[in-house]
């Protein structure tokens, strides 16, 4: 059987059943944003994502500090959707022997600007030649709880820290290919090369939330896993879905329809998470965008409408 036909999420169940975890210190394994390992009572957070040329990025249409700091942004993205903060990234790279140097240099200074920013340091890696280039970096990270994806609870609110869809649109903008762009189209590109991880959320994740995920495949596909993972219903209102002014003022130029890339756009590094409606008070700046009820799957309701949603995030594979 060909790997494309169980997709991202059924490969990743299959690979997984043979790699068991055998020491009883690990609190997370596979299935959720980071790794939790219990480290003589501290809680440690293991992750890593990678950007690939031709799949994740395309070399003349990101700048090399950009690359740099979204490598590091997506990592302290899952950091911050377990409840934790940043501390050490080990980086593995590849690149052709005829890359310039300069250009290398700069991926580096964007990585640097993105631990100054994050307060963390890349300490250790590895290099290799490739026909390609690959960014793979693995970060660490602690926190006081786990936050993951299974633990919403009935009655939950669902939460959102930002905008969803810019990045999305951004990529569109930059595959357009034009020579000029009005100012909110820049913005948009921005969202999409240069995207801020949600760490200043952390903190508050780990004391207030019961689940959490950040949003690199789309809200609605993340929120799936909250859903699944969680064994409850997730009840999205359409009416309290945020949307961007610059996203409204894209989809009014291009004929586009905005929930499309609220819904469904990926890379936002948002966080969406459920909270009691107690502690909801203490996500000032966030939208509450629906509730957690019993049941499954995940509906978005419309005036007297609900409607289940479709699977449509974003695989990998
Ligand atoms: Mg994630
Ligand atoms: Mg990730």
């Amino acid at each position: 059987m060909k790997i494309s036909k169980l997709g991202e999420f059924g490969l990743i169940d299959k690979l997984t059943s043979i790699l068991q975890i055998k020491d009883s210190s690990v609190v997370v394994g596979f299935g959720d944003d980071c790794s939790c390992v219990n480290i003589h009572g501290e809680l440690i957070l293991f992750t890593s994502d990678i950007q690939l040329e031709g799949k994740h990025f395309i070399k003349e249409k990101i700048e090399p500090e950009d690359l740099g700091w979204k490598l590091v942004s997506i990592n302290v993205s899952d950091i911050a959707s377990c409840g934790g903060i940043p501390e050490w990234g080990f980086i593995s790279v590849g690149f052709s022997p005829d890359t310039e140097l300069e250009y290398v240099e700069k991926i580096y200074t964007g990585m640097k600007d993105a631990c100054d920013f994050y307060e963390m340091d890349v300490i250790g890696g590895n290099t290799s030649a490739s026909d390609f280039i690959f960014l793979d970096l693995f970060l660490t990270g602690k926190t006081g709880k786990f936050i993951g994806r299974n633990g919403a609870k009935e009655k939950d609110l669902v939460v959102l820290s930002g905008y969803t869809g810019l990045s999305r649109a951004g990529l569109e903008l930059l595959l357009m290919d034009r020579k000029k762009y009005e100012d909110f189209e820049k913005r948009l590109i921005k969202a999409h090369t240069r995207p801020l991880a949600r760490i200043d959320l952390s903190d508050k994740i780990m004391r207030y939330a019961n689940s959490c995920i950040d949003i690199s495949d789309g809200l609605l596909g993340d929120l799936r896993h909250i859903g699944k993972n969680s064994k409850l219903k997730i009840l999205i209102e359409k009416d309290n879905l945020p949307v961007h002014p610059d996203l409204e003022k894209f989809c009014r130029k291009y004929n586009k329809d905005p929930l499309d890339y609220v819904l469904y756009g990926g890379e936002d590094y948002e966080l969406v998470f459920t909270v009691s409606e107690e502690n909801v008070k203490q996500f000032e700046n966030c939208f509450v965008i629906g509730k957690v009820e019993r049941g499954e799957g995940v509906f978005l309701k419309y005036k007297d409408l609900i409607e289940k949603l479709e699977e449509k995030g974003f695989e990998h594979i």
